[in-house]
């Protein structure tokens, strides 16, 4: 199925001029930018990104550091379409916590910390967000895209990738 999903190359992304590299990724994997910009988030639309699932599931310790986080210099936000996307595109970024991502995925490629140091001082810094699930991404587009921001266009080689 055909899904459209949302990224964040968070602070720590932009800072370290890892943008092109990101991007670069989810290109070679014949997924379709189909949105993108460079966003300062206000404390309120981190917060409602974020909202109450991380303040449950990590308190709200974790979720004034992440806002404070997030907020802290702009991101690049990015619609990726493609077949499967949400789930693709959470394969390619890797899991959570830096240290402990598969070599091959972009946070464990793009680690540079120790395990030890990532787990105690460094959750947060982990280059990107993605969506987790269809109704995550839907929530999420809408909130860091209007309509008329995602693009409806055909890649001329499309045929041959999809
Ligand atoms: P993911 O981003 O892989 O979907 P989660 O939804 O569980 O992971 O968490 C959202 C974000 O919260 C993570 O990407 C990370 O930046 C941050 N985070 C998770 N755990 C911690 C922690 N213990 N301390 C600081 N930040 C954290």
């Amino acid at each position: 199925m055909i899904e459209q999903t949302l990224v964040l190359i968070k602070p720590d992304g932009v800072q370290r001029g890892l943008i092109g590299e990101i991007l670069k990724r989810f290109e070679q994997r014949g997924l379709k930018i189909v949105g993108m910009k460079m966003v300062q988030a206000s404390a309120n639309q981190a917060t409602e990104h974020y909202g109450e699932e991380i303040a449950e599931k990590y308190g709200k310790k974790v979720l004034d550091y992440l806002v404070d986080f997030v907020t802290s210099t702009p991101v690049i936000a990015i619609v990726i379409q493609g077949s499967s996307a949400i789930a693709t595109v959470r394969k390619i970024v890797g899991a959570t916590y830096p240290g402990e991502a598969d070599l091959g995925t972009i946070r464990g490629d793009f680690n540079h910390t120790s395990k030890v140091y990532a787990k105690k001082n460094d959750q947060g810094h982990n280059l990107i967000h993605a969506s987790e699930s269809e109704e995550a991404a839907k929530r999420e587009l809408a909130l860091w895209f209007s309509i008329d921001e995602i693009h409806d266009y055909k890649l001329s080689h499309e045929e041959h990738i999809l």
